[in-house]
């Protein structure tokens, strides 16, 4: 069974008749309550703002604003609509009840009322907002772990960057932007020349380290509108948006020549070298966002093939396929 909170629950008693509400007040808190009494509606509205309120004893006739206007702001704000409200009030039509709820009332008593029974309904509210409250509070951690998985599904682990996944949707997106507006769209593969070496000669967590080592030059090489992913195993793909492929080789030459440099950790010499092959669109033969970066992959192997270390520009015409045929990568 769910109880409430095990601090004194705070209770705004909004009442304007004196004796009446001394009287409240002093059992409730002789019942171990905490009370704030006002006798005007604004002023009530001034502490449920301010205050950690639990519940509200709301008398209907107020000398201001009447209690129903009251509810209604409580209820209507954000801050403040999961207090529970009792309507208190020598009314007792069932109009004026019926009135009292639709407000937003959670609860309804008659004047005169039982303290007993005052006290029964006060509880069952509490409880109630006890619930509401580990909810709340269960939809809240809910809410970050959907957040994280959903980072996760998107995110390469080893690097931090984009994964493969994510950046299919982007490219796609791009490409109906190009298509749409006209504006050049450029894709760099960029792929670590003999790796494998480098895995063979230092291991796999100074490989490791050398991917991560590549990741931050290219996010240093590239702009903010430019999209960075790790493609595969020592691949990585950039898209940047309202960019020529002759505009392109800036970010490229810069990540050459940062691979040059010879800024990685874990390596005796510091240095390894890439290979990267550049493609732009618009171009008749590329028809999709797949496309453009299966045509940058095979710009790339032309680099691999012309000694490495180096920019291509398009692919080598005897990997482009036949006309007619469906280009696939490798
Ligand atoms: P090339 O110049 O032709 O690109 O040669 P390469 O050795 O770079 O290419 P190859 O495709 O032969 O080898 C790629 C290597 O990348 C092999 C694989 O073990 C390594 N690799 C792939 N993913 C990871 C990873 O996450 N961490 C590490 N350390 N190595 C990886
Ligand atoms: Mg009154
Ligand atoms: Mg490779
Ligand atoms: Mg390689």
């Amino acid at each position: 069974m769910i109880e409430p909170k095990k601090d004194p629950a705070l209770i705004l008693l909004v009442e304007d008749n004196r004796a009446e509400a001394r009287l409240t007040k002093k059992f409730l808190e002789e019942c171990g309550y905490e009370v704030i009494w006002v006798e005007e509606g604004t002023k009530a509205l001034r502490v449920a703002k301010t205050q950690e309120v639990d519940c509200v004893l709301l008398d209907l006739q107020l000398p201001d604003i009447n209690g129903a206007e009251v509810c209604r702001w409580l209820k209507g704000n954000d801050d403040t609509r999961i207090i529970p409200i009792i309507m208190l009030t020598a009314k007792s039509s069932t109009e004026d009840k019926v009135a009292g709820f639709r407000v937003g009332a959670d609860d309804y008593l008659p004047k005169p009322y039982s303290d007993m029974e005052l006290h029964a309904r006060i509880y069952a509210c509490l409880r109630n907002k006890s619930l509401q409250d580990e909810l709340r509070a269960r939809n809240g951690e809910l809410q970050v772990m959907l957040d994280r998985v959903e980072f996760m599904a998107v995110t390469d682990p080893l690097t931090g960057m984009f994964n493969r996944r994510r950046f299919e949707t982007i490219v796609e997106t791009e490409f109906i932007r190009m298509k749409r507006y006209g504006s050049p769209l450029t894709c760099l593969m960029v792929d670590i020349d003999f790796f494998k070496e480098v895995n063979d000669e230092f291991g796999h967590r100074a490989g490791d380290q050398v991917l991560k080592d590549l990741a931050v030059i290219i996010k240093d090489s590239t702009r903010q509108v430019d999209t960075a992913a790790r493609w595969g195993g020592e691949e990585f793909v950039i898209l940047l948006p309202e960019t020529d492929k002759q505009a392109g080789l800036v970010p490229a030459n810069r990540i050459l020549s940062s691979c040059a440099q010879g800024k990685f950790t874990n390596l005796p010499l510091g240095r390894i070298t890439v290979s990267i092959g550049i493609v732009g669109v618009p171009d008749v033969n590329i028809a999709s966002g797949e496309r453009l970066i299966d045509a940058a992959d095979m710009a790339m192997y032309g680099a691999k093939r012309k000694g490495r270390n180096r920019i291509e520009q398009d692919p080598p015409a005897d990997l482009l396929p036949a006309a007619g045929t469906s280009p696939g990568s490798q």
